[in-house]
């Protein structure tokens, strides 16, 4: 039978990687995106995959991709909550709709994408959640007051639903990534990125697929006794 697994962001960047991981490993994947029209084509005609166009941040929209993404291929089995921005700036500068956006694209879409999905992995008793926060959201960033708490409000997030869930069969874990070499990142500063390497003890920032490899496991049956767990992947930068 097939199964099953949606990455929202899962065009581009970690979460193409994490697509790309999920479909070896035998699932039917289904990449959402928000306006790279090109990056979407790209993964469709290299994939064969399906790639649908909606705001993760927007309810009213989530619902309806949900819906269409469900009757075409069939119940979800494994959700990656990947989709994120940043809008950086310090917190007396930052306008109010950045702090909006970036909450709302990175935490406030984990609710609308369980909130959907979650009761039919709950009647089917299975499913496999994965959140992809970020080592921000751990040890906070200068200049990321609205990215940190929304990374922050992931990790929450993500043990009280584990706890909701975890008689029913399905886990619900975190992975915090570190600096991971992607569009987010490459448009960084030449000097910042230099700074930031140094910071990290394997000198080096990580590559997608070290994220995608960990989201696969966590999303195969195998790893049935973790759920809550905050996973950290990022070079020894932060040892929480
Ligand atoms: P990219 O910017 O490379 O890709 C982001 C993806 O999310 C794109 O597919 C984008 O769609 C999609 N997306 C953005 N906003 C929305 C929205 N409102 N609705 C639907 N989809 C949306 O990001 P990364 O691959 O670097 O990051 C992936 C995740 O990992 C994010 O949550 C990020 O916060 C997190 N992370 C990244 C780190 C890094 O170093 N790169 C470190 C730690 C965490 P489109 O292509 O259409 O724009």
């Amino acid at each position: 039978m097939k199964k099953i697994a949606l990455v929202t962001g899962g065009t581009r960047g970690i979460g193409h990687a994490i697509s790309l991981g999920l479909r070896k490993d035998g699932y039917e994947v289904v990449a959402t995106y928000h306006g790279n029209e090109e990056a979407a084509q790209k993964f469709r005609d290299e994939t064969g995959c399906d790639a649908v166009k909606f705001d993760v941040a927007n309810y009213q929209e989530c619902e309806k991709a949900v819906q269409q993404i469900e009757s075409a291929h069939g119940p979800v089995e494994v959700l990656v909550n990947n989709a994120g921005i940043t809008k950086d700036g310090m917190l007396h500068k930052m306008p109010e709709e950045n702090w909006h956006a970036v909450i709302e694209t990175n935490l406030t879409s984990c609710f609308n994408m369980c909130r959907l999905i979650v009761p039919g992995m709950r009647e089917r008793n299975y499913g496999r959640i994965v959140n992809i926060s970020s080592i921000n959201g751990q040890k906070g960033q200068f200049g990321q007051t609205n990215y940190s708490a929304a990374k922050a409000g992931m990790l929450g997030f993500t043990k009280a639903l584990a706890m909701e869930v975890a008689a029913k069969g399905v886990t619900v874990n975190a992975i915090c990534p570190g600096y991971i070499e992607t569009d987010m990142t490459t448009n960084m500063k030449q000097e910042v990125l230099d700074s930031i390497i140094r910071q990290i003890p394997v000198t080096r920032m990580g590559q997608p697929e070290e994220i995608a490899d960990l989201v696969c496991f966590l999303a195969s049956p195998n790893a049935a006794f973790i759920t809550g767990a905050t996973v950290a992947a990022n070079g020894g930068q932060y040892m929480a």
